[in-house]
């Protein structure tokens, strides 16, 4: 029931080294509780053997002084232990004096009614006192184990790794990025000033300091900075914007001090920033948080501006965010280039998919341009994902290459989630998902602006009890008024026909209602297409923002956003009646054969 909806797993791999620094970490923790134990166990286990060859019950110990057989007696200040010397033993032996001073006094009597028993008294030794040190100190020993992990983990104590992963230099070149043509020329001017900073030194040149890359993720932000590194042949020195956000305050900008003073011992080198949008977001907040963010974008200010002329290092930062951005941050000597990724156009994806496959055995009905068709609004690292995916699911299927099936697999495994043939379907929900994607689908097809239908199934995938996959032809820069709304009917079909044939709706729709009313809001708020309001832009603003555009304003707003949708739901229902008998053909369809083609759908049609 889920019309489109993308996954990215590109960050998987950033994370990776995180996630092996914490298992060390996780590792270590657990090696040291367990040498912990086991020291104090075996000093337990040295303890029960003394006990039970050498110990001598307090009992015992006078009827021993009674009868005489006591030479001496060894006492230790504060210890209730005492060592017992016998007469008639080798042996020393030990025994517990519950009152250690009516002990002395029994043994100081009885020397002198003649029975004499030589006692020394010991100062406290630390030696004897070991195991129980160690098992008094093992909480303290623990935790402060465990707080040297916790700062570990925070990062304080990891800089080296992050840095040693990083600062190698990295082979990536602009070979590696497919696509972005004009932004890969834009670039070639910073590699070349990494490459001969005298030149443009002697020139009188001013240096670009920072490069800010827009776009969504996954788009190859990171790989077009790590192939200026490459092709300049420096390091590449990186860190996240998250990973400056600190429980601890302060620590944040030290990082940022750190960070900078590694790359000045590197330089020429190229600092990479991601997710920059972590620190550098609107200095106007009041939480805690926000002004430790602040100490962090004061230091990152303070560095990048503290750049002496002749230090080559150029700060690449990337964000998705550009409108949360800290405006200090754009000023001349800062990030004062700006370039924008996009996700990639039909000959990008096409590039993409070559440069990822190139490592795959691919058969030859594979057909790379149709797929870059199919996958409209992708982004790179989704594109290289669909590419391993597929690879594993040929693998799965025994197949010698990677073959077209394998592929759509994949992008549809991408795209709404794993098919699940296994999960068993009662026949109610089964005849409700029919006609619920029956309904997309109907709908879509009598709305001019929307793209012709794929595939319609009723088989689960992913959190989907079923979809409507689109032919998606051609990439679009801009969606008109009326295409927005037609695309509000077709969300909706799926509710609209649940209502007319089963009257009764179901959770299923909420991923269209969601996607709806998003776009809705949206069409009101950011994109201008409301008559009433206007061409105003009402996102994110506070509502004393908003009231300045007149009384109630927020209200009305709402109440645009629910006419959009009220009157897509109707203009549903209506389609959907009035072709009431498509409606009933294509469910049925499904209920027999669960899934319906691009061919067999258009065919349902022929008559008109
Ligand atoms: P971002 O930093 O924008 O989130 P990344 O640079 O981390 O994205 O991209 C993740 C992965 O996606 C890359 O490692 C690469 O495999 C693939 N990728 C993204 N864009 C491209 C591209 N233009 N050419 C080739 N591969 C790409
Ligand atoms: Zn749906």
């Amino acid at each position: 029931m889920k019309e489109k909806g993308k996954k990215s797993n590109n960050k998987e791999n950033k994370n990776e080294n995180k996630k092996d620094s914490k298992l060390i970490v996780g590792l270590v923790i657990i090696l040291i509780i367990l040498i912990a134990v086991t020291i104090t166990g075996v000093f337990m286990m040295k303890d029960k053997e003394k006990e039970d060859e050498k110990t001598l019950a307090y009992t015992d110990l006078i009827k021993q002084v009674d009868a005489q057989n006591v030479e001496e007696v060894e006492m230790t200040v504060g210890s209730t232990t005492v060592k017992v010397k016998l007469k008639d033993q080798e042996e020393e032996k030990t025994s517990i004096v519950p009152n250690t001073e009516a002990f002395i006094n029994l043994i100081q009597t009885e020397s002198l009614d003649g029975n004499e028993i030589k006692l020394t008294q010991k100062p406290r030794s630390v030696l004897v006192q070991i195991p129980s040190i160690l098992v008094s100190l093992l909480p303290t020993i623990i935790m402060v184990a465990l707080f040297v992990m916790i700062f570990k983990l925070q990062g304080l104590g990891e800089k080296g790794k992050v840095y040693e992963e990083t600062e190698r230099k990295t082979k990536v070149t602009f070979k590696d990025v497919a696509g972005l043509e004009e932004e890969k020329a834009e670039m070639i001017e910073i590699v070349d000033f990494l490459k001969k900073p005298e030149k443009y030194a002697k020139m009188g040149a001013k240096i670009p300091r920072g490069v800010l890359l827009y776009g969504k993720p996954g788009t190859g932000k990171t790989l077009i900075a790590k192939a200026i590194a490459g092709e300049a042949n420096v390091p590449f020195i990186s860190m996240s914007g998250s990973e400056f956000i600190e429980m601890f305050a302060g620590l944040g900008a030290s990082r940022v001090r750190k960070l900078f003073e590694k790359a000045r011992k590197l330089a020429p080198c190229i600092i990479f920033i991601d997710e920059i949008d972590a620190i550098g977001s609107r200095r106007n907040s009041n939480g805690g948080a926000e002004s430790e963010n602040n100490q962090t974008l004061n230091q990152l200010l303070v560095e990048m501006d503290g750049f002496e002329s002749e230090e080559t290092i150029i700060v690449i930062a990337a964000t998705n965010r550009p409108e949360m951005l800290d405006k200090a941050l754009l000023r001349p000597g800062r990030f004062d280039r700006q370039i924008t990724i996009p996700t990639p156009d039909l000959r990008g994806r096409l590039e993409i998919l070559k440069i990822h496959s190139s490592d795959k055995r691919l058969s030859e009905d594979v057909n790379l341009e149709s797929i870059a068709e199919d996958t409209a609004g992708f982004t790179g690292a989704e594109l290289a994902n669909i590419l391993n995916e597929a690879a594993i699911i040929a693998t799965k299927n025994e197949h010698e290459e990677i073959e077209n099936d394998d592929i759509e697999e994949a992008v549809k495994k991408v795209t709404v989630g794993l098919e699940k043939k296994e999960r068993v379907i009662s026949d109610k929900d089964k005849k409700l998902t029919a006609y619920h994607e029956a309904g997309h689908a109907v709908v879509s097809r009598y709305l001019p602006t929307q793209a012709n239908v794929k595939e319609v199934s009723i088989i689960p995938r992913g959190v989907a009890g079923g979809y409507t996959m689109y032919k998606t032809d051609e990439d679009k820069y801009y969606i008109s008024k009326t295409e927005m709304k037609e695309k509000l009917i077709a969300l909706l079909g799926g509710r609209a026909a649940e209502k007319l044939v089963l009257d009764d709706i179901s959770t299923g729709a909420s991923n269209d209602i969601e996607v709806a009313t998003k776009i809705a809001r949206e069409m009101v708020t950011k994109y201008g297409m409301s008559e009433s309001l206007g061409p105003i832009d009402f996102q994110g603003k506070e509502p004393y923002e908003i009231q300045m555009f007149g009384e109630n304003i927020g209200d009305k707003i709402g109440q645009e956003v629910k006419q959009l949708i009220d009157e897509a739901y109707e203009n549903a229902q209506q389609l959907l009646i009035a072709h009431r008998d498509k409606l009933d053909l294509i469910a049925q369809t499904l209920l027999r054969q669960e899934k319906v083609n691009e061919k067999e759908f258009a065919r349902f049609f022929e008559d008109e």
